[in-house]
């Protein structure tokens, strides 16, 4: 493993370069901004590259029940965030 020794200017520090480090440079770059990704190990290389590679919008509740407990706009709400970040992936 190699360390950084440099100085490095940035506006947004992420730490991380899983499917949650990597969305969030995206749009961090998207709003124009200098981002900084660091890494301990492989970019992509934790659990996003060793997942089965299926973008699902399932939680710990089916959708189901989702509406059961908070309604149709609630479990929609709900059910509209993992889309969304599918979308992203994408
Ligand atoms: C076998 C398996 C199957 C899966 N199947 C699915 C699926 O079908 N559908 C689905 O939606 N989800 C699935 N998941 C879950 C999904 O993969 C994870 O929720 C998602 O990838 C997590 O992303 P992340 O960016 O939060 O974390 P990670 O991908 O784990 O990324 C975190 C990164 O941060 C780095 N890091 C940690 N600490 C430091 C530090 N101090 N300094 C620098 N870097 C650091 C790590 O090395 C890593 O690269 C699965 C997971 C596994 C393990």
């Amino acid at each position: 493993m190699s360390t950084a020794h440099k100085t490095i200017k940035t506006d947004i520090l992420i730490v991380g370069a899983g499917a949650a480090g990597i969305s969030a440079a995206y749009y961090f770059i998207g709003k124009g901004l200098k981002v900084t990704v660091v890494e301990k190990n492989i970019f992509g290389g934790s659990s996003s590259g060793k997942s089965a590679g299926f973008l699902t919008p399932d939680s710990e509740l089916e959708l189901s029940q989702l509406i059961r407990r908070l309604g149709t706009k609630g479990a929609k709400d709900i059910w509209s965030v993992p889309v969304k970040g599918i979308d992203i992936m994408k």
